[in-house]
């Protein structure tokens, strides 16, 4: 049985990445911020900041503990500021690059202490497609999500002989409580700009990362796109 541990799985695309591993027989470790009522007693509950690497050292020491192992990663937690840059607080800058940037940072590097020693395991970290063409009035999130494409291929290259692959999963509009701002109005329009003409699921984000975790070792340092043809 393949154990795994989905951060920001609460709700949203985490939710169902946690709900996919938990329904294909995984062992699944739950980690989120806030509203960790959300989860049931299926998955192993732990409540953490990723962006606070102590806290990090803490969720990966509890599910060695519970698990004595971790095959799968998928960093997941992520929030997104928007609004011109001109706008943009100091303290909104540190708080999504703490999130979105070094949350994934900590949690790869606690992960690859395990997953070396074991010369075995698999990290998908849910990156955007904004991180690679880039968005108007989310400059601070599009330059974090680029930080996750680049640290997915350079670690991939860094784990590969330790037999662990690093991907990331790239979606682009997605039906989540993240995207919640919009106006129906709005909605409208982003949905008619993307060539399947809707907005994806987070169950359709979930079934990607789990064919990704099923084990083929020389699939690395890939970056996957699921946006209904948007870029
Ligand atoms: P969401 O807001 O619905 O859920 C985010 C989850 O992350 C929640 O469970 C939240 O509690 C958790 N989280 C936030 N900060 C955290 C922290 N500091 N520590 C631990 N957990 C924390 O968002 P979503 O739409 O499901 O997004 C999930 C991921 O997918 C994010 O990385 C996001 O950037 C990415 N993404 C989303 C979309 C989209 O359109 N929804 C598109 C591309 C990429």
């Amino acid at each position: 049985m393949k154990t795994v541990l989905v951060t920001g799985a609460s709700r949203g695309i985490g939710r169902a990445v946690a709900e996919a591993f938990y329904g294909a027989g995984c062992k699944v470790a739950a980690v989120c911020k806030n509203n960790i009522d959300l989860l049931d007693d299926r998955f192993l509950k732990i409540r953490a900041d990723v962006s606070d690497p102590d806290e990090v050292r803490r969720v990966f020491s509890e599910v060695e503990k519970n698990f004595g192992r971790l095959d799968v990663l998928v960093n997941n937690a992520g929030i997104s500021v928007t609004g011109l840059l001109t706008d943009l607080s100091d303290e909104d800058w540190k708080r999504i690059c703490g999130v979105n940037l070094d949350g994934v940072l900590w949690c790869s590097r606690e992960a690859a202490r395990i997953m070396v020693r074991q010369k075995e395991g698999c990290i998908i970290n849910i990156s955007s497609m904004w991180g690679q063409c880039g968005a108007s009035c989310e400059v601070a999130y599009s330059a974090t999500k680029g930080g996750v494409d680049a640290l997915t291929k350079a670690l991939a290259k860094e784990l590969a002989p330790s037999n662990i692959q690093v991907n990331a999963v790239s979606p682009g509009v997605i039906d989540t409580e993240m995207n919640s701002f919009l106006s129906e109005e709005d909605r409208n329009a982003l949905a008619e700009e993307i060539p399947a003409g809707r907005f994806g699921k987070p169950s359709e984000v979930a079934d990607l990362v789990l064919k990704l975790a099923s084990g083929n070792g020389y699939l690395t340092g890939q970056i996957i796109r699921i946006d209904g043809g948007f870029v």
